[in-house]
């Protein structure tokens, strides 16, 4: 059969979907954005919904992260270096964007490695890079580590708000969020391996698909997961780059830098082991991350709570598309365009 018959055929096979409701549930914020722009949705019988999950780095993200990294922001001699995205997500009562209009020290850079040169060429300036993101981002965090030490740079600290998947899966099937099947994320898997999620799969007999992010690919992934409901299997239709143990190198060089810690996340809370901290060892490079505390909502109707939990779909929340816009976002998830509510306001 040829590439162009098998799609064809996988089209039909999910347009035509008379079986039980399924609920699939994407966890990754790149998925939800390349589902959206390749019109997914509209291709699928009524009886497939899919679901974005809690896989946008900065849609969980703490305000009380946000909270400190302004304060440092604010102290004499300190800039605070971060992604774009993060400029404007709410802390509990301003963005960094906001806090730059009363002296917040702030710069946009493009690669966490930009911090090198930067840090360089003002030895007597202190730096903070905000460090968040998955297991994807956490290599680079570890990379930047390493450098630092090895050009004895030490004008620079990370603030770091990192999170890891299983836990926050194993949180989300123990939580009543009625997920029938797990679309995996391909660029976590590629650290990670596909058998990061075999434990949650078994656990829960439910499928995970590891996916990759072009649209055939992804309609072949939610096929599988639709002919697969209710087996605990993980099965990698990305093996153009992932394989089933993962980058063995990133692991180590994670696991030098980074042990395993709780983490909060926004609207979630605390959830056990389900972060990195910088280890003791190298304390000298934490700006402070530990022990954040419990979100706080700005605008006390935003609902980013349940859309990261797939428990509502972002057009329910009161504010959607009123007052709550990708140029005026009232919670993380209308920030980037990863978040849930983000790519429903623009698709
Ligand atoms: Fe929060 Fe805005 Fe999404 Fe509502 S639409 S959940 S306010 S981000």
């Amino acid at each position: 059969m040829s590439n162009n018959t098998e799609l064809v055929a996988i089209k039909k096979y999910l347009h035509e979907y008379s079986g039980p409701d399924i609920r699939i549930m994407e966890i990754c914020g790149s998925h939800t954005g390349a589902i959206a722009k390749n019109g997914i949705p509209g291709m699928l019988s009524e009886k497939i919904h899919l679901i974005s999950g809690p896989g946008c780095p900065v849609c969980v993200t703490p305000s009380s992260y946000v909270d400190r990294l302004i304060e440092l922001s604010l102290k004499p001699d300190t800039t605070v270096l971060t992604f774009g995205d993060l400029l404007r997500v709410p802390g509990s009562r301003e963005s960094l964007r906001e806090a730059e209009g009363r002296g917040a020290s702030v710069k946009m850079v493009y690669s966490p490695m930009d911090t090198v040169a930067i840090a360089k060429e003002a030895p007597d300036k202190k730096y903070v890079f905000a460090a968040i993101g998955f297991e994807t981002t956490t290599p680079v965090y570890a990379l930047l580590l390493d450098t630092l030490i090895k050009e004895n740079i030490k004008n620079v600290k990370l603030l770091t708000a990192l999170k890891t998947m299983p836990e926050i899966v194993d949180t989300l099937c123990s939580s009543g969020a009625q997920i029938d099947a797990f679309l995996a994320p391909g660029h976590v898997c590629v650290v990670t391996g596909s058998r990061v999620f075999e434990k949650a799969a078994e656990k829960y007999s439910l499928p995970f698909v590891v996916s990759g992010f072009d649209g055939p690919g992804l309609l072949a992934s939610i096929a599988m997961l639709v002919k697969h409901r209710g087996e605990g299997v993980v099965i990698n239709n990305y093996q153009s780059v992932v394989d089933h143990d993962g980058n063995v190198k990133a692991q180590e060089l994670i696991d030098k830098y980074f042990c395993k810690s709780d983490a909060v996340w926004r609207g979630i809370g605390n959830v056990p082991g389900s972060g990195y901290l910088i280890r003791e060892s190298y304390a000298a490079f934490d700006a402070g991350s530990a022990g954040l505390s419990e979100d706080e909502k700005r605008n006390k109707a935003c609902s980013c709570d349940k859309v990261i939990m797939g428990l509502m779909p972002p057009e329910k929340c009161p504010l959607f598309g009123k007052i709550c816009t990708p140029e005026n976002p009232q919670g993380a998830c209308m920030v980037s365009p990863e978040g849930s509510c983000n790519t429903a306001y623009s698709y």
